[in-house]
């Protein structure tokens, strides 16, 4: 068994009321799961099982990839979440303030993005190969990093993602997941 469930950085009812309980009792301890379980099985035994996860999201594809993404985008979804509100640093302030026109901009493009995103996926905030902040659509487990580009924020479009708490309200998700983000660390991985 080479990849196990990550330690999340809270308890499972430290979201709420945001981010229910229960919520955090299927998305990260059933969707993520079964992800890191059907990872492990289809790694066993190939080339794959001695590559880093991050290798596996780059140079795999089909199922093997799909896992694999789905294990790092969710890993990496979750440890950017914090119970209490993270006031964001200067210098992401100020790139943001660069890239979109101001802070209030990028929560605007960023969650128009995530609410138009056309069925599952994953709505970014990245840095690309000329240093620039953009913001991508990727569905199904895309990741960034296969366009050279470093991931610095996400939210989860997946419906499995809101609908407990918010049923079809993806828009409401959004805004409670751009209120939850721990902007220390997305500055931390400037
Ligand atoms: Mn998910």
């Amino acid at each position: 068994m080479k990849y196990n469930l990550p330690e999340l950085p809270y308890s499972l009812d430290a979201l709420e009321p945001k981010m229910s309980r229960e919520t955090l009792e299927f998305h990260y301890g059933k969707h993520l799961q079964t992800y890191i379980d059907n990872l492990n099985k289809l790694v066993a035994g190939t080339p794959y099982e001695e590559m880093s996860l991050e290798d596996i999201v780059l140079k795999a594809d089909g199922a093997v990839f799909n896992n694999a993404a789905q294990t790092w985008n969710h890993t990496f979804f979750f440890e950017t979440l914090a119970p209490a509100p993270v006031k964001m640093p200067e210098k992401l302030a100020s790139r943001l303030a660069d890239a979109f026109g101001s802070v209030e901009a990028f929560r605007e493009e960023f969650a128009k993005a995530a609410v138009g995103l056309f069925g599952s996926g994953w709505a970014w905030l990245a840095e690309d190969r000329d240093g620039k902040l953009v913001i991508v659509q990727k569905q199904n487990a895309g990741n960034p990093m296969t366009d050279g580009m470093k991931p610095l924020f996400v939210t989860d479009v997946w419906e499995h993602a809101y609908y407990i708490d918010y049923r079809n309200r993806r828009a409401a998700f959004v805004d409670a997941c751009l209120e939850l983000a721990d902007w220390e660390k997305v500055a931390a991985r400037l």
